[in-house]
């Protein structure tokens, strides 16, 4: 369920605005059963269409799986990490559609990569993957992993990545590549460097913050103990002096005082939802 925008005062050309520019970002609001707080995403996104980020994402993301593959490196579908990170996937996605009306019609995959990286991602349009680097050197219990899986979803259902793409085209390229993007020109083209944009692209710190709330609440509300999500930033914070796991993913996740500190602060708004959760 989507919050609805406020009915604007026929009178007053202020609200009639406001109640337009809410509408516009309604693709990505929090939904209003959040318990979390936060905000809406920038409507500059539309710049790009989800249908064709989602499109360059899943090609993308079939690519590396491919590689994976030829180097004898994708974890088949009878490898029980991966039978766990799937079982984790299945109790996150059912709470998902309310942050996002399309992640309903999302084909969503999880796929484990043998790497020693410390790394896990979610593209747009539902496509996980985690590395065996950040299962085993953090030893993550299900909880963690969990908080991990969802931090991700996060970033995908909250679009992310179509802002700063969008952010990135319109500062950068201008207008030409944005009537591309709209489909008045090259749309292949367009796709294919989308996609590749993708495994480069460095989130904000705010999307950073955002995607940890909001993976706390659908962690918690699939029945996983939001304190984990505690435990795995203190985990992420001490394998930053180890130089073997790659540090991608931890060099765009520092995992600071502040971050642990406002995981902290929020568990006790998801605990509820937990705990009814485990009940259920
Ligand atoms: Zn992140």
């Amino acid at each position: 369920m989507l919050c609805p925008p406020p009915i604007a005062a026929p009178s007053s050309l202020w609200s009639a605005r406001r109640a337009f520019l809410l509408a516009a970002g309604a693709g990505a609001m929090a939904p209003a059963i959040a318990q979390v707080d936060v905000g809406t995403s920038s409507t500059l996104r539309k710049l790009i269409p989800a249908e064709t980020l989602e499109r360059s994402a899943a090609q993308q993301y079939q690519q590396m799986m491919e590689q994976a593959r030829s180097k004898r490196a994708l974890a088949p579908d009878d490898f029980p990490q991966l039978q766990r990170l799937r079982a984790i996937a299945q109790r996150l996605i059912p709470h998902t559609k309310p942050w996002n009306e399309r992640a309903g019609q999302w084909r969503w995959e999880v796929n484990l990569i043998g790497s020693k990286q410390i790394n896990a991602f979610c593209m747009p349009g539902g496509k996980i993957a985690f590395y065996t680097g950040i299962l085993d050197q953090l030893k993550l219990t299900d909880d963690e992993a969990a908080m991990i899986m969802g931090h991700e979803m996060a970033h995908a259902l909250r679009e992310h990545a179509r802002e700063r793409l969008a952010k990135t085209q319109a500062t950068n390229i201008g207008l030409r590549l944005g009537s591309q993007l709209l489909g008045l020109g090259d749309l292949g083209n367009a796709a294919a460097s989308l996609g590749g944009q993708l495994l480069t692209l460095q989130f904000s710190r705010s999307d950073e913050s955002d995607a940890d709330l909001v993976g706390l609440e659908l962690a918690a509300r699939a029945g996983y103990q939001p304190e984990a999500s505690v435990s795995l930033w203190k985990k992420m914070g001490n394998a930053t002096g180890n130089k073997q796991g790659g540090l991608a993913f931890l060099s765009t996740h520092p995992s600071g005082p502040a971050r642990i500190e406002q995981l902290q602060a929020n568990v006790p708004k998801v605990q509820k939802l937990y705990e009814a959760a485990r009940k259920g």
